[in-house]
């Protein structure tokens, strides 16, 4: 008991003195760098020359990566007190290399300096480093490359310093990319991100969290953010071990989805998935009057193309409640519907009265649309309405998703006339309607810019039908 109480002590001690020699050689670096004095320099040599073997016997290697334009070097070194294994890439731009390379000459620096400090505190001792880099490379948007460098230094095994360091980089220009332009050079985007990542830090370390660092490490200066990657979808921001919570936290991390992000990302970050919720919440509307356009029966190359293009003209959203056998031949369509921001339904497989089929039967109609809805947008539909509105308890037990009727029957599948539809929806128009339509038929993509027009004249917002459902929750 007693002794391994000394020993975590002892720990400590030697991690407290790690950390300090780790960080005053970064200074001596920066001292140096910045003064250009030899003196200085020459006298830290010439302390440590002879006393430890230098970075001379590396040995070098390159192997192939994922990804077809980066070959992976692996550096090692056996030297017996300061042995090393790195691990970075090698890519087409000479600009990425030179930066990593820059990085991978002071990392190793600092490592030497770390154990030479050490040795020196610790005369009577045979003091052994090591010293690993490890590397994760990610692509997203077909655009960019994330690598992320781990490092993990050990002086006298007991003792060791995680830290992290990232590069993104175009992977068609070879450009770098910084923090400011990810979030679109603007200055209150870093603001609402830092914010963020506070709150999610502050949740996620608890009591472990260093209150001060957490302040001045998460404020929105751009130089605090650094250390990002962009991996399957989700930007990650890093910590170091120690940086802003005791080191028992480990190496705290953000992760946040890129398509929550969506509104402060640049353009060509931005991810085509739609988030119900942003980082920036919806902001409520003038007049706060909605209605949910839903269209049935779907869908249609011609007529629910001129019904996507009327409603991204007047930046209406609505909801396609989908016949899953019209999905497979119409795959394009379903995701420009879906990238366009609008909420995808399901409609069963081919619009059978589910009160008269078997449960299997039912199941079938829902798993198959599904099924094909999801191998079209990659996300499941969020909603469901049942043909000729046909539903019982049997029926509505086995869905797993809300079963939306509506407040408002236009009857275009009847009267088939265009100017037939702005009167049904105006004699009837209500806060929070749900407004039925049928995207097969000519007439009814025909009226629908006068319908839009008039919803838009009296201070309606057209939303999907989940946002009308939120609200009345
Ligand atoms: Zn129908």
């Amino acid at each position: 008991m007693n002794n391994d109480r000394q020993k975590k002590h002892r720990s400590w001690v030697d991690y407290v003195l790690v950390s300090s020699i780790f960080t005053l050689t970064v200074l001596i670096g920066i001292f140096i760098f910045t003064n250009g004095d030899s003196k200085f320099q020459s006298s830290i040599s010439a302390k440590t020359k002879g006393e430890i073997v230098n970075d001379t016997q590396k040995l070098l290697s390159e192997t192939k990566s994922e990804f077809e334009d980066i070959q992976i070097v692996t550096e090692t070194s056996e030297d017996p007190t300061m042995p090393y294994t790195l691990y970075y890439p090698k890519t087409k731009f000479e600009q990425v290399n030179k930066e990593i390379s820059q990085y991978i000459t002071k990392s190793k620096e600092n490592y030497f300096n770390a154990v030479r400090l050490y040795k020196n505190a610790h005369p009577d001792k045979d003091v052994v480093g090591k010293y690993q880099l490890f590397l994760d490379i990610h692509e997203h948007n077909n655009s960019y490359y994330s690598i992320v460098f781990k490092n993990k230094l050990t002086v006298d095994q007991a003792n060791y310093d995680i830290s992290y360091q990232t590069y993104i980089f175009n992977n068609h220009s070879g450009e770098l990319v910084s923090t400011y332009q990810l979030f679109n050079q603007k200055t209150e985007n870093l603001e609402v991100f830092s914010k963020y990542v506070k709150n999610q830090l502050t949740k996620n370390l608890g009591k472990n969290v260093y209150t001060d660092k957490l302040d001045s490490s998460t404020a929105p200066y751009w130089k605090n953010y650094k250390r990002l990657a962009i991996i399957n979808d989700r930007l990650v921001v890093y910590y170091n071990s120690g940086e802003i919570a005791d080191p028992s936290a480990g190496t705290p991390t953000v992760i946040v989805p890129m398509s929550y992000l969506n509104p402060i990302l640049a353009d060509s970050f931005r991810t085509s998935a739609i988030s119900k919720e942003t980082i920036i919440p919806v902001k409520p509307t003038g007049t706060g009057k909605r209605v949910a356009l839903t269209f049935d029966d779907g869908p249609h190359e011609k007529v629910t193309r001129q019904i996507l293009k009327t409603l991204n003209k007047y930046d209406a959203k609505a909801t396609f409640f989908m016949v899953g056998r019209r999905v497979p031949n119409n795959t394009k369509l379903v995701k420009d519907i879906y990238n366009s921001g609008h909420e995808i339904g399901n409609h069963t497989w081919n619009h059978p009265k589910l009160t008269s089929l078997t449960s299997k039967q039912v199941m079938s109609q829902l798993d198959s649309t599904d099924d094909a809805i999801y191998k079209a947008i990659g996300q499941y539909p969020t909603v469901f309405r049942p043909p000729y509105g046909a539903k019982n308890k049997r029926v509505t037990d086995l869905i797993d998703v809300p079963v939306v009727m509506w407040t408002i029957d236009t009857l275009d599948w009847k009267h088939r006339n265009a100017n037939k539809l702005l009167p049904m929806v105006k004699n009837n128009l209500h806060n929070n309607a749900i407004i039925l339509m049928h995207d097969i038929h000519q007439s009814t993509a025909d009226g629908l810019d006068s319908v839009l027009a008039y919803l838009q004249k009296e201070g309606y917002e057209c939303v999907t039908v989940s946002e009308i459902l939120a609200s009345q929750k």
